[in-house]
This record gives structure tokens, sequence and C-alpha cells, in this order.
């Protein structure tokens, strides 16, 4: 069966409060739009997930309970506790429920100075605790016009990934989120950068891994919205999306998940 992959990561936004409203929200929406006997009997495998800030995982947790949604971390350190003041482990992230943790977010790796090395150790750390990896790779504007853009996710994913045991590859997914293509300014790429970048994504793990890396989800992220889901998700290299701005209404979560998954169906 295929599979599509569906989350969005809050980044700063979101109390407390404010996630279990989203969550609520969505809750309500879900079921008439995504659970009806037709969307069951659909082909497509959904699984979904949430990224919300630290504060709002116990919440978000809370308000998952009974839900298969995944729920997401943003970031964490590598050791499981010690003196690190202001970080959070990943002992301390499974202790509140998180099912997933997001690494090297293009905003970690340019504002906080996250190199692939330091990813290396948290990557490995994710599995020593059992966590699934959402790892996020992707060249800047520079990058790609000096034409290393595929290089530069190549290095990106060799060192990050280079000392995972490949019993966890099912247990961790790529998202391919070029710089110049998220947040506000960002321009979604073309759906044929998408394409031939996953493709590179692919060969690269396959070259890492071998023939069991072709099972691993390939995510793409950069200012997908409700009109240019349907371009994405219907790319055969494309297993799910990872939306930002664009998800963090209720609505527009369902909306884009809605398309994507039609545009799928309808291959
Ligand atoms: C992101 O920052 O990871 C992202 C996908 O953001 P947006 O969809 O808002 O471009």
């Amino acid at each position: 069966m295929a599979r599509f992959f569906f989350g969005s990561n809050f980044k700063m936004h979101q109390t407390p409060d404010e996630t279990k409203q989203f969550i609520d929200n969505l809750s309500q929406l879900l079921p008439a739009q995504l659970c009806s006997e037709s969307f069951e009997n659909r082909r497509i495998a959904t699984q979904l997930f949430l990224i919300p800030p630290f504060t709002s995982l116990t919440q978000a947790n809370d308000s998952l309970a009974n839900s298969s949604i995944w729920l997401g971390a943003q970031n964490m350190h590598w050791a499981s506790q010690g003196t690190h003041t202001g970080e959070i482990s990943p002992k301390m992230l499974k202790a509140v429920g998180v099912d997933l943790v997001m690494l090297g977010h293009a905003e970690r790796r340019n504002q906080f100075g996250e190199t692939d090395k330091i990813l290396r150790k948290k990557v490995n750390a994710a599995a020593e605790h059992g966590l699934r990896i959402l790892l996020c790779v992707g060249e800047n504007a520079e990058q790609r016009s000096n034409q290393i853009a595929a290089e530069t996710v190549a290095i990106q994913l060799k060192i990050a990934l280079a000392d995972l045991n490949d019993e966890y590859l099912p247990y961790t997914m790529i998202a391919y989120e070029p710089v110049w293509s998220i947040g506000e300014g960002g321009s979604p790429a073309e759906p044929e950068i998408v394409a031939n970048m996953h493709d590179v994504i692919r060969d690269s793990l396959v070259g890492q891994f071998g023939d069991r890396a072709r099972g691993m989800p390939i995510l793409y992220g950069g200012s997908v919205n409700p009109t240019n889901c349907a371009t994405y998700a219907v790319l055969p290299q494309v297993d799910g999306l990872f939306v930002g701005r664009a998800a963090w209404s209720p609505e527009g979560f369902v909306e884009v998940l809605r398309r994507g998954i039609e545009a799928k169906e309808n291959l």
C-alpha cells in the first residue's frame, strides 16, 4: 500500500493552551474529512505527525492520547543528562511521550551553529533511546547557484548518518528542505528540482546503507501550501510533505493534507 507521511513543525509558536486548542480542533476536522468510510477505503496509508515547541509536549501528549498521530520534538541534546544548562535530553523527550525527534532543521543549522558532526551524535542518541528520527537536509541558495546542491545534501547525510545502525533505518525519515524554499521569503521549489534532489538523496542513502535504505521515507518541505501540495504529492519520489506556515491552523493542516492525499490517490 502507498504511504503518505504528513506533518507540521510549529517552530517557536504555540503556548500549551494553543496546542491543546489546535489538536482539539484538528480532531474535530479529521474524522469528518479523513476518517469517513470513503477515506478508509482509500489506497493510501497516511501517518501524521505534529512537532510543537518543547513546552507544549506534555499537553500535546495528553491531547493525542488514543490517537495514532506521532508527537515530535524540534531538537534535543545527545546526552541523556548532564551539565548542559538549557538543553533537553532524549531521555526527557521519551518521558513526556515523544515519538519522533526532528534533527538538523535549517534554522538550527543556521541560527545555532548545528553541524553535521553534532547531528551525528544526536542521530545516534535518538536511536539509542528509541526515538524516531526526522533528519532535515537541504542546500542553500549559494550552494544551488554553485551547482553543489547534490554534493551538499550527500555530505549532510553521510556525516549525520555515519554511525547509524541499519537496524534503525525503519525508524528514520529524511526531510528535503532546501534552505531557499522555507519560511517567510522562501519560494516553493520547482517539482523537477524536488524529484531530482529526492533521487540524489535516495541514491546517497542506498550507497550508504544498501537496499535497506529503499524503504526510508523522504518528505519534501518548503513553502508547501494548498495550491502547490498536489504537484509534490504526485511525484513518485515524494513519500510525504513536511509543512510549516500553511499547516499552522487546523483548517490549513487538513486542507493541505486532503489535497495531497487526493492527488496521490488519483495517480
Ligand atoms: C520549515 O521551516 O520547515 C517549513 C517547511 O516551513 P514553511 O512550510 O513555512 O516554508
